[in-house]
């Protein structure tokens, strides 16, 4: 028996990238920033031995729909959808089983059933051995739904062997976020928003197991629990390892503890979902981790403990007026953070903010393919027009990628270490392939 997972990504369509070998090169020596997906190695730990497993990622291309695959799970999130529904079809008319799951199924799983034998709602630890002991029996049900939160200690171990070696694989060492973004599409799919913690040496065997000396903490904050990450950290030391994590800024301002063991732990950066510079924004999007005045004060620290800090701001907030973009300029200019992740506001399905925005009448339109945070607009916001809330972004984008930004940023990446210049390339190639 054949299991072939697939994750789309229209994005990054490797078969255009494999035809530019100089993009290739570039792929490999910024690795870290092109992680393999997470959830694949979890699946394949729960999949018994006797189903061989093949991974692909990328686009339509990119998939060989001629293969002997039994079985082909596709996860996907909103803006590759399109693309994961169009890979299902192909391959459900060669009469393959098909299952989907992701954030998108899990936010929307009667229209992804349109396109699949079976759709995984929400986690899929519990729910997964049981739909392959159903495919076994011929006994396929439908809807898979993930009813509690799954058990931390149920998270398996990760199987790493489907990947090539060296690949880039992120870890997560705890799951879940308690707070509440009202736009956030991680914390409001399944139980998400329950925060569970790993048993650290768990996690401690899983980096030891990867290939790379570089990863990435997929948490979605390794700050909602300051004692158990600097347990974590504490364990870390001597492994060798260099990362990049997310954190929040109520913690990372203040806490130098942390951010001593983070850095002595091989922590190269933080990213920090600012959000906006605009407090009313902050407080309209429910955002209580962020205080605008903890901002400089959390980027100065972490510099100072020799890590690199990528920021990320979202522009299109109720409250935002087109001096918000001017305002975070001269923001990113004074705290010199390292990386700045420029979005729009996007209204994802699943999310608070998605209902409230359609039942206000300003979805601008439903081709999941445009829901793209880095380069377009698909809603009416209240203060501007979305060609000025696009115009705006895309021109702060452009600022801070230019030519000059970049080589600033690359030569003061080196004071950081080799994997921190990997790692500022990553980024620079990773920005250029957005839509702006
Ligand atoms: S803090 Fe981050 S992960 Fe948590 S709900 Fe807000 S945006 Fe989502």
């Amino acid at each position: 028996m054949k299991i072939l997972f697939v994750k789309p990504d229209k994005s990054l369509s490797l078969s255009k990238v494999r035809k530019k070998s100089f993009k290739k090169i570039f792929i490999k020596i910024t690795d870290p920033y092109w992680p393999k997906s997470l959830a694949f190695p979890i699946l394949a730990a729960l999949t018994p031995r006797e189903y061989e497993i093949e991974v692909a990622e990328g686009g339509f291309d990119d998939i060989n729909f001629d293969g002997d695959y039994d079985l082909v799970g596709i996860t996907c999130v909103t803006i590759n959808a399109l693309l994961a529904y169009k890979i299902a079809d192909e391959f459900r008319r060669r009469r393959v089983t098909v299952v989907l799951g992701g954030y998108h199924p899990s936010a929307l799983p009667e229209e992804a059933k349109q396109h699949a034998d079976a759709v995984v709602v929400g986690e899929a630890e519990e729910t997964w051995p049981q739909l392959l002991h159903d495919f076994k029996n011929n006994s396929l049900k439908p809807f898979y739904i993930q009813r509690k939160p799954v058990d931390a200690k149920n998270i398996p171990k990760l199987r790493l062997d489907i990947y090539p070696k060296n690949a880039s694989v992120p870890l997560m060492a705890t799951r879940g976020c308690p707070y509440n973004c009202e736009f956030c599409a991680i914390s409001h799919m399944g139980f998400r928003k329950i925060f569970r913690m790993r048993k650290i040496d768990d996690v401690i065997g899983d980096i030891n197991a990867l290939p790379s000396n570089f990863f990435i903490f997929y948490d979605n904050s390794l700050t909602i629990s300051p004692k158990y990450t600097k347990e974590l950290f504490r364990k870390m030391m001597g492994l060798n390892k260099s990362f990049a994590a997310y954190g929040n800024v109520d913690v990372l301002q203040k806490d130098e503890e942390l951010l001593k063991l983070s850095s002595e732990a091989g922590c190269r950066s933080w990213f920090i979902g600012f959000d906006s510079i605009c407090e009313e924004s902050l407080n309209e999007i429910g955002k209580i981790s962020n205080k605008v005045d903890y901002y400089l004060k959390a980027v100065t620290k972490i510099h100072d403990y020799g890590m690199m800090v990528q920021g990320s701001f979202i522009f299109g907030f109720d409250h935002d007026t087109l001096d918000v973009f001017k305002k975070t300029d001269e923001f990113i200019r004074v705290s010199e953070i390292d990386h700045i992740s420029i979005n729009i506001l996007t209204p994802f399905p699943g999310t608070p903010l998605f209902r409230r925005f359609k039942s206000e009448g300003r979805i601008l339109t439903y081709d999941w393919s445009r829901y793209d945070p880095g380069g377009d607009v698909v809603f009416q916001p209240k203060h501007m027009t979305p060609e000025e809330l696009y115009q705006n972004a895309k021109d702060l984008h452009k600022k801070w990628y230019s030519t000059p930004a970049n080589v600033r940023r690359i030569f003061r990446s080196t004071k950081f270490g080799y994997n921190a210049l990997r790692a500022t390339l990553g980024v620079i190639f990773y920005e250029k392939t957005q839509n702006w």
